[in-house]
C-alpha cells in the first residue's frame, strides 16, 4: 500500500502517524516560506500533485531523486491554508489507487500555554526554526506554571505575536504595538530569540525576558515612571535612558514586577534596566522600604492597571512590594 513518510529527524513535523503504516504521515505542518522533504513508499509511476492543480494552491512540490523504489519531494508552503498532496495514477480507478496528505501551511502558531500568544518563525531554516519554537514554549511553560506569571498572562487581553529577533547577538528583545494595529492595542509583537539569554544574570533567562516583555504589553508600553520619584536614592537606579527624556522611564514595572517573578522562581533579581546586575541589599532585604522609596510609581500602576495590582498584592513571592506592609509588633 502506498503511503507518504517523514524522513529521519523530520518527525516532529507530521502527524496522524499509523494510519495506513506502522511509518505512514496523513498530514504535514508548516510555515509559510519554508521547504521540506516528504518521502513516498511504493508510489512508483504514480502521479503526484499538490490540489487544487490550479495558480490557487498554496504549497508547490517538485520530485527529487529517488532512493531505490522511495520516492522523494521537496514541499514548499507557499501561503497559509489547508492543502493537499495527492497521488494517482490519472485513471479512471484512482480512488482505488490514490493517497493523499495534507499540508496546513501556517503564518503563526498558538503557543500550547496561552492561545492568544502566537509564535512566528518566518524565515528560519528548519532546524533553527525547530529549536526556536522548543525554546519558546518552554520559556512559556515556566511563565505559566509560575504563579506571578500566570497574573501577567491572564492580564495580557490582546494577541501578542513572538518573533525571531533577527538583529541582536545578546540578550535582548523589544515590544512594540502590532504596525497595523496600534490604534485598537488588540496585537503586539516581540522579538525574541531564547538561546541568546541564557540566565547567568539576574533577569535574563528566556522566561523572565518573555515576562519583561508581556508586561510593557500589559501597560501598552507605558513609559512615564521615574528613577528616584522621591528623591530619595539609597542606590542609584536607572529604569529607562535618563539621556533620553522623550521615552521616559518605560521599565520601572516590568523590573519590578519581572523581580516578583523571579523570587518565586528562587532567582536573583535585576537592578534596573541598564545591565543584568543585582538588586542592591537594601531593596532585596527589604520589599517595603522599595515600595516606599518609589511609592508615585506604584501609585501611578494602580490607577492605570487596578486588576494586576490587586492580584500582585495577593502573589506570595518571597519579594513582593506590592503587599501591604506588615503590621506593626503588637506591645507587649
Ligand atoms: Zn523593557
Amino acid at each position: 500500500m502506498t503511503h507518504f513518510f517523514a524522513p529521519v529527524g523530520s518527525q516532529d513535523d507530521f502527524e496522524e502517524i499509523g494510519k495506513l503504516a506502522p511509518d505512514s504521515v496523513s498530514r504535514l505542518r508548516i510555515f509559510e516560506g519554508e521547504t521540506i522533504e516528504v518521502s513516498l513508499w511504493g508510489g512508483v509511476g504514480l502521479r503526484v500533485t499538490a490540489t487544487p492543480e490550479s495558480s490557487g494552491c498554496g504549497i508547490w512540490i517538485s520530485e527529487l531523486p529517488k532512493a531505490g523504489d522511495i520516492r522523494k519531494f521537496s514541499v514548499q508552503g507557499k501561503r497559509a491554508g489547508k492543502w493537499r498532496i495527492q497521488t494517482g495514477d490519472g485513471g479512471f480507478f484512482i480512488e482505488n489507487l490514490s493517497v493523499g496528505m495534507d499540508v496546513i501551511v501556517e503564518s503563526s502558531r498558538a503557543s500550547q500555554f496561552a492561545s492568544n500568544i502566537k509564535l512566528s518563525p518566518n524565515g528560519m531554516s528548519i532546524t533553527n526554526r525547530r529549536k526556536w519554537l522548543t525554546d519558546v514554549e518552554a520559556a512559556m511553560k515556566k511563565v505559566k506554571n509560575n504563579p506571578v506569571g500566570l497574573i501577567v498572562l491572564n492580564n495580557l487581553k490582546k494577541d501578542v505575536l513572538i518573533k525571531p529577533d533577527t538583529v541582536d547577538t545578546t540578550c535582548n528583545a523589544s515590544a512594540s504595538p502590532g504596525i497595523t494595529i496600534v490604534i485598537t492595542f488588540v496585537d503586539a509583537s516581540i522579538d525574541f530569540t531564547p538561546s541568546l539569554c541564557i540566565g547567568a544574570n539576574p533577569g535574563n533567562a528566556p522566561d523572565e525576558i518573555l515576562v519583561h516583555e508581556f508586561i510593557h504589553q500589559v501597560e501598552d508600553n507605558f513609559s512615564d515612571y521615574k528613577n528616584a520619584p522621591n528623591g530619595v536614592t539609597s542606590a542609584p537606579m536607572e529604569f529607562g535612558d535618563p539621556n533620553n527624556s522623550k521615552y521616559g522611564c518605560p521599565d520601572f514595572m516590568t523590573l519590578t514586577i519581572t523581580n516578583v517573578y523571579s523570587s518565586m522562581a528562587g532567582r536573583k533579581l535585576r537592578k534596573d534596566h541598564v545591565l543584568y546586575s543585582e538588586l542592591p541589599d537594601v531593596y532585596k532585604n527589604d520589599a517595603q522600604k522599595y515600595f516606599l522609596e518609589f511609592q508615585l510609581n506604584f501609585i501611578s500602576l494602580q490607577k492605570r492597571r487596578n486588576a494586576i495590582y490587586g492580584q500582585l498584592k495577593l502573589a506570595t513571592a518571597p519579594w513582593n512590594p506590592f503587599r501591604d506592609p506588615p503590621p506593626p509588633p503588637a506591645s507587649p
